[in-house]
């Protein structure tokens, strides 16, 4: 029995196994209604080809309404799993097998219960040439404001295997902060089957683009948005720029106020790009990432 939902639909018509997955974290909405939404259509829609779809791989996850499990492994880096070990290093290790059984895949996130993510479809740059063209054909066909390539050699993830196993893959993001985006939904909809179209799966017309900017950037850790302009003290962040905005080295990109009202710290960019990802739940810790620039 799998710890996951997953439903197959076969068109009966040779062509490619697309795999879909959403829920990775149990708190990213968008991406589980895209899914669902996905389950209706594609039986009545789909002429060449497989498409396998799983509404929510981290089912632990999203019944605590959180990024993670019970056990408190991210999911997202706990690939390829344990049959043995603990929920989450199962469930990786039963989404590693999905992953592999793959020709193409689509992961699909969001900022999840703390920040926002400017929409975007990503992938790692893979030295397999082959392998990254279809990854960045994806990525541009999925049709969202900013393609992403990034270090393929970061660890743990899905975008990890299906790199270490020459699969074309992205993942996307799209907004979040505990919210479910009917705009975010109706992308994600779109651009999946916008990917099934340029595969041949589906017939469609393919929309105009509206890629606004690409950004291919091989340097370690691209991509890790973890690490990003740390909160300098446990309090409450105060943004001063908005998801999307361009900024500059100096700039003060937020404040984050002590508990007792006593300490008042700027965070100063770094960096010179655009916000793609923020946090907007207004409690910070001490180290957390307030703000990603690419
Ligand atoms: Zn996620």
């Amino acid at each position: 029995m799998s710890l996951f939902s997953v439903t197959s639909c076969d068109s009966g018509a040779a062509g490619p196994r697309l795999v879909i997955t959403a829920g990775v974290h149990g708190d990213e909405f968008e991406s589980i209604e895209c899914v669902h939404q996905l389950l209706d259509w594609v039986p009545e829609n789909l002429r060449s080809g497989t498409v396998v779809l799983v509404p929510v791989i981290n089912e632990d996850a999203f019944l605590l309404g959180q990024r993670t499990g019970a056990d408190g492994l991210d999911l997202a880096r706990t690939c390829p799993g344990n049959p043995d070990g603990s929920l989450t290093e199962q469930v990786a290790y039963e989404l590693t097998e999905l992953i592999c059984s793959a020709d193409y895949y689509i992961d699909m996130h969001t900022g999840g219960t703390r920040s926002a993510v400017y929409p975007l479809a990503g992938y790692p740059l893979n030295p397999n040439e082959q392998a990254l063209a279809g990854s960045r054909a994806m990525a541009q066909a999925f049709n969202l404001p900013f393609v992403w390539g990034t270090d393929w050699r970061l660890k743990g993830r899905s975008m990890s295997i299906a790199c270490e196993n020459n699969i074309p893959a992205i993942y996307t993001e799209y907004l979040g902060s505990a919210q479910c985006s009917q705009d975010g939904v109706t992308a994600y909809v779109d651009g999946c089957k916008n990917v099934m179209g340029m595969l041949g799966m589906i017939e469609r017309q393919q929309p105009e683009s509206r890629i606004e900017f690409t950004i291919e950037d091989a340097a370690e850790g691209s991509g890790h948005m973890q690490i990003c302009n740390p909160a300098p003290l446990d309090g409450v962040l105060s943004p001063c720029f908005r998801l999307g905005d361009q900024v500059s080295t100096g700039d003060v990109l937020g404040r984050v106020r002590s508990m007792d009202g006593s300490e008042i710290v700027e965070i100063i960019s770094l960096q010179t790009g655009r916000i793609i990802v923020m946090q907007t739940f207004p409690m910070v810790r001490e180290g957390d990432a307030t703000f990603v620039i690419a």
